[in-house]
Formats: C-alpha cells, structure tokens, sequence
C-alpha cells in the first residue's frame, strides 16, 4: 500500500501579519530536514483569479514559478525555506480560481441539471486541488489566508473540516497561529483574543491540535496551560512564536520547543530528528558577520519594501556567503530625477535597480547606473534594470541619443528595448509577457583568457532562469552596442521564432557591472544563496574594503 499521506492545516487568528508564511514555511523546512518529502499549498481567499494583475503596493511581490505562475509572496517564502518542493501553479490557488472553474463547469453542462452551491460544489473542488497538488508528496502543509472571522474563509475552511473526516483524524493537523499581546501597563500577557479565535474556530467544527502564539517574549509554562485549558488542548501543544531579529532563526526556535518532534508523533511519521547544523551556521553567520555593507535599491515602491522582498532575502543570503551583512538603502528614482538623493549613491556600496513596469522614475533610475558605470561602483540591474542599462549605455557609449524603450516611446526612432518582431503582430498585450523559465547560454570568455562574470558566478555555460517581462533587448542594435564594449554573456535561443535574445550584458572594464533579463532573485536559497547575488556582494564587499582602508 502506498505510504499513507498527511495534510497539515494553518491558519491566522486574531490579525493578519503575524507571520502565517513563515511559520508554515519553518514548519515545512522541519519536516523536510526529518527526512520526508514536503510540499506546500497557499489558499487565498480573494476573487482575483491570480495575483498577476495585483498592485506590488498593496499585495508584495509577485512571485513567479518555473511553470509562468504568477504567485503571491509567500510562494517566496516556502521556497527559501523548502528545497525539495517543485513549486507549480498547482501550489497556490485564490477563491477566484475555484469559483473560476466551478462556474466554467456549470457553463459547459458538467453538473447535469444540479444547483451549484458552496456546500459541496465550492468545497469539492478546493479538496480536490489540494489533494491534486499534494499528489507526489509525503506531507503537504496547506495555508490558509486570511484570519478565521473572515466571510471569505468560510469556505476554506469547511473544506479543511471536511478532509480531516475524509482523511482519517491521524493524518490531519490543524495548526493555529495566533497573537499573544503583552500589555505594558498592566504587565501582563493576554490570552483573551487567542481564546476568542479559537472559540471561533472551533464553532465551524475545527479544533486545532496546535497552538503557535505569536509573542514578544516566551511564554511561560503556566501561560501555556492556560491558553491550553481555554482552548481544549494539552498545554504542550502550545508553543511561543517570538519575534526573532531573522526569519530564519523561526525554525530553530521551533525546533527547541519540541515542535517537530510533537507534529511527527500526532501524525505518525517515524523519523529521526532533524540536522539543522548547516542552517543554524547560516544564522550564526548572520549574526556576526565581519563588517556591513550597503547597497542602494533604486526604485519606485520605495515605501514598501516588501515589493522588493525576494530581493532583498537573496541579498542577506548573497551576504551569508561572504561573511558581510547587508543593509538595504531604498532609493526613490523620483528623487534622483529632481536631482535628490545623490549623497545616496555616493554612499552605498553596491547599487541595484530591480525589476519594474511603467515610466514613472525611469530617468532617474537612468541616473543610478550612468553614476554607479563611470564611478566604478558595482551595479547589478534586474529585468527593468538591465534593460536600462543597455539604454543608458546606447545613450552615452554608442551616443544615440533618444535611446529608449518601446514601452515608454512606443513610436520611438531609436528604441534598443522592443518587442519581439514575432509579438509586434500582437494587437493588444495580453498574453504576449515572458514568464516562467527559459534557458539561457552563457559566454564563457569576454575575450580570450577574460573570463565573464557571468560564467565566473555559476561556473556553468547552461542555465535556467525566471523571466516575466514584455520587452527585449532590441537585435537591431546588438552590433552597435557590442562594439563600444557591452558584452552580451547571456542568451537565448527561442525554439519557436528562432530569435536570439539578450539574457544578460555587462561591462568588462568595470569591476561589477552586469545587467540580467530574468529574476535571478526567485531561485536563491539562504543555504544556496544565488550565484550573482554572491558575486555582487563580493564586488560591493571589496569596494566597501578599499573604501575603509
Ligand atoms: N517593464 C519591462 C518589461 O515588461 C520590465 C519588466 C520587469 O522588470 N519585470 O519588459
């Protein structure tokens, strides 16, 4: 018989932000490290029907998988933290999608006269995506968004209920994450809203078997048995959630708790403990690095970082590999533009202009480069960022001067970032970005005996990156750009048009200066932190060294 697969449930109370990713992601990096194969599943419960169309403003990141899903950011988070997963669109699914198929479906004729309700035709077919998309592991953990209390969750939840009675209590855990509020002028830890939420919970017939309480500080064993008194469980199925300084100490401060060990006894996985050294090395890195460096992120959505967020875990990881913690320094492009914020660029270590859509800042991310290219500072430019690049260096190097995008000047003469002549023929632009991963062949000598940067990093002539972006390094102006001394040190053939496309530039006279089309930032790993992110921060570490001699 086939190994019996298990299902971990988690879900908020009290607010939301209180760290239901990342605690979800721990849990499954635990596990993992137990030996069992892991995967994990975000359900959200709002009617877009993915979070593609979001505004980065409201919503994070947009996080892309392999297969061009376009997902929310705690797909990020589960990636840093789970290594075997291969992460689908299957893996992330909002209310949108399941009303989405249902109703499609009902269009087609497949419910043969019936009345299509939430109770069972809702919940069916969010059972049925979970189940798909834990179809190859031993155990799937399964987030659900949103705070119990919501109207939207309702249905999730009712799913959730459903499969623990169709799956056998023994191989279903609800998790419930919750806030435990010390209150300063009384002195005291409050345990009122997490009795109230479970209350909650268990009024729709879920009653969690674990407690993670979100705290300031650890909550003490008489705490603990309160909460569990309240909440009808055993005070040992209560554990402290506290701050911690970095995210990736969450699953050690699980782990000394007893937290994997209590989740593979309920549900039955015989393991052995897990091996945590190479992570715990990681964090003592973290915490006592040998100097700190920074490094300027020009961009646009300066007031929320969390746009930026797999970027800015890919630096902290590029920083665990050498030694050197990272501050980020958020430059607004808009400033620079009016000619503010120069004191930043000459202050920062390394610059970094990320991906982006639309013309807002774009002159004054122009700026950044123009600076960090002729004052030797290392500059890494991602998506948008490469692609400005190769504008800045056609206006100052090849002196064309109105180089720009087709995205900005769309009748523009001298456009060295355009569409594809195959996406020309595209009358509007749905469907015509490039997501997902593609191939990308690298250059492995600049000229001879000068090894690329590019190569240099991965040590590789074949990779596999990211993409999700609309415009392309123009061909047309390939020759012009090469012979004032860019360096193409990535690219890709498309099978289907047989076009060539730039994956990656740089400048070989300059001691960091590389520019990529894809989003090197959704595959980094802190324990296998991106191979360009390390170099980056290697160059920007060297200049920061010289800079303090
Ligand atoms: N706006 C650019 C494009 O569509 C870059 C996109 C990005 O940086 N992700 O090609």
């Amino acid at each position: 018989m086939a190994k019996q697969k298990k299902y971990i449930f988690v879900t908020g109370g009290v607010l939301s932000s209180i760290g239901k990713g990342i605690s979800a992601a721990s849990i499954g990096m635990l596990m993992e490290q137990r030996g069992i194969s892991v995967t994990m599943i975000k359900m959200d419960p709002y009617l877009n029907v993915d979070p593609g169309t979001m505004n980065p403003f409201q919503h994070g990141e947009v996080f892309v998988l392999d297969d061009g899903a376009e997902t929310d950011l705690d797909l990020g988070h589960y990636s840093r933290f789970v290594q075997g997963a291969k992460f689908s669109r299957k893996n992330s699914f909002t209310t949108g999608r399941i009303y989405d198929t249902v109703l499609r479906r009902e269009r087609a004729g497949g419910y043969l006269g019936q009345t299509i309700q939430v109770i069972p035709h809702i919940t069916d077919e969010i059972k049925s995506h979970i189940r798909d998309a834990a179809a190859d592991y031993d155990l799937a953990i399964v987030e659900v968004g949103g705070t119990v209390g919501d109207i939207e969750s309702l249905p999730f939840l009712e799913a959730i209920r459903q499969m623990k009675a169709e799956e056998g209590a023994g191989n279903v855990l609800f998790v419930h994450l919750t806030l435990v509020p010390y209150i300063g002028a009384a002195g005291e830890l409050k345990t009122k809203p997490t009795q109230h939420s479970v209350k909650e919970l268990r009024e729709i017939g879920i009653q969690p078997d674990i407690l993670l309480c979100r705290t300031d500080r650890a909550l003490p064993q008489d705490v603990k048995d309160k909460i569990g008194l309240f909440c009808n469980v055993s005070g040992r199925q209560v554990f402290s959630a506290t701050d911690v300084k970095n995210i990736y100490e969450v699953p050690l401060l699980f782990n000394q708790q007893g937290l994997d060990e209590e989740i593979a006894e309920k549900l039955g996985i015989w393991t052995g403990r897990p091996d945590l050294s190479k992570w715990a090395s990681m964090i003592e890195r973290l915490h006592h690095p040998e100097t700190d460096i920074s490094i300027g992120i020009v961009g646009k959505y300066i007031d929320w970082h969390d746009s930026y967020k797999s970027i800015s875990e890919a630096l902290i990881h590029g920083g665990a590999a050498n030694h050197v913690r990272v501050n980020m320094v958020y430059i607004d492009a808009e400033e620079l533009e009016k000619g503010n914020q120069q004191d930043l660029l000459a202050s920062v270590d390394g610059i970094l202009v990320p991906g982006g859509f639309g013309e807002r800042g774009i002159e004054g991310k122009i700026k950044a480069i123009h600076y960090a290219r002729t004052h030797q500072v290392p500059f890494f430019g991602i998506c948008l960022g490469m692609q400005l690049a190769v504008i800045e260096f056609a206006r100052n190097e090849c002196k064309i001067v109105d180089a720009n995008s087709a995205e900005f000047r769309p009748n523009g003469s001298s456009n060295v970032i355009d569409l594809m002549e195959s996406q020309k023929a595209h009358t509007d632009l749905g469907g015509t970005m490039r997501l997902g991963a593609y191939p990308c062949q690298l250059l492995k000598e600049s000229k001879p005996g000068t090894k690329t940067k590019a190569f240099l990093a991965y040590q590789n002539e074949s990779i596999s990156e990211r993409h999700r972006h609309r415009f392309e390094v123009s061909n047309q102006f390939v020759p012009q750009l090469k012979e004032k001394g860019l360096v193409i040190s990535g690219k890709n053939l498309n099978s289907e048009t047989g076009e060539e496309l730039v994956e990656m530039v740089e400048s070989p006279d300059h001691p960091w200066f590389l520019g990529c089309q894809f989003h090197p930032e959704f595959l980094s790993h802190p324990l296998k932190p991106h191979p360009l992110f390390a170099s980056f921060v290697e160059a920007a570490k060297k200049l920061h060294q010289e800079r303090s001699k």
